[in-house]
């Protein structure tokens, strides 16, 4: 579709509303968008959609709306914005699910690049010894989940929310109860498809342009959009047990997770919270807490304090049922608990 002069006004009309940064960009640089041969196409109506993030404290407008139709409409985009120049204003911000709190996903008079446009049926598992899945930049986590429990496996690491991307949250870390054990999700990838600053699609590993590949991983997409994932699996568990334990007193919480961490046998999952009690009401935190706890009766009246929460979990077979009794009995922790 190309800019018109109605997308202008749309544009002006949007600035004297307020509330939004704005850089109108050259028409004709605009316009020179319009004449990229695209599987996918530019669009206008959805720009102001694109000015806000799950944070909704900035808000910039961009020019345009890329919905990538394959990873070559990328690489035309981005390589068409270098081709202006450095005096061109034109900017290029991949956009996830638009999660990032800050405007991170969003580009001031600039193209943001629709990176849920491209997702695809293209999520590739591969089982075997060191078994992995390729999965596109535009991915939501959930989705890779569902897709690779397919087959009995499941990503190391996760993040907690699963409804974010995979270009995205590799993008920044990464991080959930699992990282302490394999690392944050940027530690386990085996290898991106990118496309630089310059509009080349470049596959790049820790063997293979590993400059490109440890800078765009948390590189907050400015080295490259990444188009490609191959994640590293593991068996995923059948059972789970889940276990929580809420704390009044700072140092014994975080005594606890340490020795946690590092004991030998531990659990499969530690993460910590902090949660502020301002409604004085626990169940409001993730609704992980429900009335019917034991908890909510008596143990623990915050009366508006900050508490702390461990969150564990231990993956078993039905077979071991009986150990993972005894186990979770032995809660609220001592020092000694051996796993
Ligand atoms: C409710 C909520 C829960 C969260 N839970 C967790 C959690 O458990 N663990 C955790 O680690 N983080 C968590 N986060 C933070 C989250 O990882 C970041 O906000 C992440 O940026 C969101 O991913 P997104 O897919 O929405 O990306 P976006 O917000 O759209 O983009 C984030 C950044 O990555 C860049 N980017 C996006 N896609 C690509 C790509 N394909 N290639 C290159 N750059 C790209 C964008 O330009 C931007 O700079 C959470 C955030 C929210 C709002």
């Amino acid at each position: 579709m190309k800019p018109s002069l109605e997308h202008f006004f749309k544009l002006l009309l949007l600035l004297a509303l307020g509330g939004v940064t704005m850089h109108v960009p050259d028409a004709n640089v605009l316009s020179s968008l319009g004449a990229l041969h695209l599987d996918g196409h530019f669009s206008f109506h959805d720009v102001p959609a694109m000015a806000r993030d799950f944070g909704n404290r900035c808000s910039f407008l961009p020019a345009a709306v890329l919905h990538p139709g394959s990873v070559s409409d990328i690489a035309a985009t981005v390589g068409h914005v270098f081709s202006l120049g450095e005096r061109s204003p034109l900017t290029v911000a991949a956009r996830g699910h638009g999660h990032s709190l800050m405007g991170q996903s969003q580009a001031a008079g600039g193209i943001v690049v629709r990176m849920e446009s491209l997702r695809s049926d293209t999520l590739h598992v591969h089982d075997g010894m060191s078994p992995f899945v390729d999965a596109p930049g535009g991915e939501l986590w959930i989705n890779v989940l569902h897709e690779t429990l397919k087959y009995g496996l499941a990503p190391k690491s996760w993040t907690d929310y699963l409804h974010l991307t995979v270009g995205g949250t590799l993008s920044n870390a990464g991080v959930s109860g699992q990282a302490f054990r394999h690392g944050p999700q940027v530690s386990n990838v085996n290898q991106l498809e990118i496309v630089t600053g310059r509009g080349d699609v470049v596959t790049c590993s820790p063997e293979e342009n590993t400059d490109l590949f440890y800078a765009a991983l948390g590189g907050l997409g400015q080295f490259g959009i990444i188009t490609r994932a191959r994640i590293a699996l593991e068996p995923a568990p059948k059972m789970v047990r889940w276990i929580r334990v809420l704390y009044s007193d700072f140092a014994g919480f975080t005594e606890d997770q340490e020795m946690l961490i590092m004991a030998e046998n531990t659990f499969d999952y530690i993460e910590g919270f902090v949660i502020i009690n301002r409604t004085g009401i626990l169940n409001n935190w993730r609704t992980s807490f429900k009335p019917q706890d034991p908890v909510q009766a008596s143990h623990f009246q915050s009366d508006g304090r900050v508490l702390y929460c461990l969150e564990l979990t231990k993956n078993f077979n039905s077979d071991d049922t009986d150990i993972m009794e005894q186990v979770s009995s032995s809660f609220p922790l001592d020092r000694d608990v051996d796993m």
